[in-house]
């Protein structure tokens, strides 16, 4: 089983692939997460990403395309996974075809009004150390600007700044949102309603994937 997390930047993907996560026992791939560790590590693929992942734009396909092909191989992804962040262009999205086409999959599209989006980002914070992710009005940490988790201060993603996020809706709706009828063309796209609590989303998403099993506590 696959599970693609469709959605804006800001939809809330991230959160809800943590706890889908927990709750399947599927690793959740995240392309943003894996691009930001190479860059963070140097790595020559890092170099590659980083200017285009600073000013908002599309990492090149041929750079996602291998990171997924090399996470998916994995032995914990043999049961199942989930994708969050990836495919974001139809030719990603033929290429994850192409590796991994015989797994059923499910494409759940967070659907959320564009224009709560730059807020929403802009709220976002993250933790350096361990990063986890929080946000200022949706997910507040205890302590104002400090981890929950390892005590660390929270910083802002460099594109999460107001210009950069205005590139990544604009690319977003661009490349990506034709995505939605490429699934639902294959007859594999659930849109979620993202208004409501957090809660309520992961909810939902849960419903979607198996009303039988929907209202057990997550693991
Ligand atoms: P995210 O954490 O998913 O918002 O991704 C952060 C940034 O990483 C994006 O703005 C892109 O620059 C890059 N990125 C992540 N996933 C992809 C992808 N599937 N294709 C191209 N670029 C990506």
């Amino acid at each position: 089983m696959r599970i693609i997390l469709f959605g804006a930047p800001g939809s809330g993907k991230g959160t809800q692939g943590d706890i889908l996560g927990k709750r399947t026992g599927f690793p959740r791939i995240s392309t943003g997460d894996l691009l930001r560790l190479a860059v963070r590590e140097r790595t020559p693929l890092g170099l590659r990403a980083e200017a285009a992942m600073a000013e908002g734009r599309l990492v090149s396909d041929e750079i996602v395309e291998g990171l997924v092909r090399d996470r998916i191989a994995a032995a914990d992804c043999r049961a199942g996974y989930i994708l969050d962040g990836f495919p974001r262009t139809v030719v990603q999205a033929e290429a994850l075809a192409a590796m991994d086409g015989a797994r059923p999959e499910i494409v759940i599209g967070i659907e959320v009004d564009p224009e709560v989006l730059v807020e929403r980002l802009s709220g976002r914070r993250v933790c350096p150390s361990c990063q986890a992710v929080y946000n200022l009005s949706a997910q507040p940490p205890a302590r104002p600007g400090v981890c929950d988790g390892c005590g660390a201060a929270l910083v802002q993603r460099p594109d999460d700044a107001a210009e950069v996020v205005r590139t990544r809706i604009a690319v977003y709706l661009r490349e990506t949102a034709p995505l939605k009828d490429y699934y639902r063309r294959k007859s594999v796209y659930r849109p979620v309603d993202a208004r409501g609590t957090i809660d309520e989303i992961a909810r939902a998403i849960a419903l979607v994937l198996d009303p039988k099993t929907a209202g057990r506590t997550p693991a």
